[in-house]
């Protein structure tokens, strides 16, 4: 015998969760997770950054629709702030300084920065090289985002409002009787009219199961270091820092600094580890451009980021199947984007969009856009 619900939600990261918490005060919800716990894949390994001018002009939509909820969460959300102020620094070398002035003349990212001379960009972040950065941009608004207080605020909601989450439960089965899907764990098995594709990494894999027509979100490794800062230089302050051409960035994290080569490797979605290689080209980049000497690294993990082939997220009803929601291909932007894509993959469920989203670019993230529709036949 089948548990009902009106919608089952796969996966407890955090789209499922965003979209598990703004659709469980109307609707019977579940969220079926198949880790021991929520947040183990590419939820809990992000570098936490806020940007309003990262990712294409779809994802900078949602972000900057997201901000208001990050600086003035509902009554009760988190008991500490969810961002803290940390501007991105995009820096550039001689011969990157066309790449340099062709993003900032971008509409949506000048109205974000303020150029930055090489030497200003040295008092922000001592540990440059004086020989390496050119010139810069400064996204004054940028920002550090509290990933857990964010994903666990949602979760917390879910149950508050008396929705459920069932861990240890791997989405085996799927199938599409009378108008209700019926959806098969090792622990039990569960039926609602909708069931949410919110698996990361592993969509297209779900979507198969189901019967629908994969979309190519394609899962790419990005490494991530933890080193130690130099001795003797507060970094606590240290912007962001960026290539223009994203080949690199580090921030300070809990006394330490993070790195990233920013490496984008297409693999199949599993618990991904990093490469040694990926390591050592984070460190070699970073020696480069700043007078660090890195001796010793802290911690090194690397996670998944998803992408449907034109790099922007995919929300909504699959325009083929049936009751198949797509909440997917969040990239390298899911946490950032999380309290808009949530709401609108509420609404949308609801076929009830709330004035305040409707200026979205909703047709740029629907399954059964022609950048997918071409890509996929
Ligand atoms: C190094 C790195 C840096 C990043 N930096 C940033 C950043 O600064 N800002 C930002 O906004 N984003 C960043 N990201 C991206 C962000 O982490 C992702 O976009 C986001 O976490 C995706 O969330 P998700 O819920 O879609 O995926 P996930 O968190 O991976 O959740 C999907 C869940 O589905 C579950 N699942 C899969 N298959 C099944 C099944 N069959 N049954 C049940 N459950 C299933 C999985 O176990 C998983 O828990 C970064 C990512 C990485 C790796």
């Amino acid at each position: 015998m089948s548990e009902q619900f009106d919608v089952i939600i796969i996966g407890a990261g955090i789209a499922g969760a965003s979209l598990a918490a703004n659709l469980a005060n109307t609707h019977r919800v579940i969220v079926l997770e198949r880790e021991e716990f929520a947040g183990f894949h590419s939820t809990g390994r992000s570098a936490a950054q806020f940007s309003e001018i990262y990712g294409n002009s779809t994802v900078r939509a949602l972000t900057r629709a997201s901000r208001h909820f990050f600086y003035t969460p509902p009554e009760g959300f988190s008991d500490s702030p969810l961002v803290l102020p940390r501007g991105s620094l995009f820096i550039a070398r001689q011969d990157q300084l066309p790449q340099l002035s062709e993003f900032a003349a971008q509409n949506d990212v000048g109205d974000c920065v303020r150029a930055v001379s090489a030497s200003e960009a040295l008092q922000m972040c001592p540990i440059l090289r004086p020989d390496y950065v050119a010139a810069a941009v400064l996204e004054g608004a940028a920002a550090d985002m509290d990933v857990n207080a964010l994903h666990q605020g949602y979760l917390r909601q879910l149950r508050q409002e008396g929705g459920h989450i069932w861990l240890n439960a791997e989405v085996l089965e799927l199938s599409h009787n009378n108008g209700a899907w019926q959806v098969g764990t090792p622990n039990g098995s569960f039926q609602a009219p909708v069931v949410v594709n919110a698996a990361g990494a592993w969509a297209d894999q779900i979507a198969i199961r189901a019967g629908a027509r994969p979309l190519k979100i394609q899962p790419c490794r990005r490494t991530a270091v933890l080193v130690d800062p130099p001795p003797g230089i507060a970094t606590a302050s240290f912007p962001l820092v960026i290539d223009i051409d994203e080949t690199f960035y580090f921030k300070p994290d809990a006394g330490l600094l993070f790195l990233t080569p920013a490496d984008e490797s297409p693999v199949e979605p599993c618990d991904v580890q990093p490469e040694e290689i990926d390591v050592a080209i984070a460190i070699d980049r970073v020696e480069q451009a700043t007078t660090l000497r890195i001796s010793r690294v802290r911690k090194r993990w690397a996670g998944l980021r998803s992408f449907a082939p034109d790099r922007s997220p995919v929300i909504g009803f699959d325009p083929r199947l049936s009751g198949f929601f797509w909440l997917a291909g969040q990239g390298g932007y899911g946490i950032q984007t999380a309290p808009t894509a949530g709401a609108l993959a509420a609404a949308l469920i609801r076929q009830d969009l709330p004035v305040e989203l409707r200026n979205l670019p909703i047709d740029e993230l629907s399954p059964g856009r022609k950048a997918l529709t071409a890509a996929t036949t």
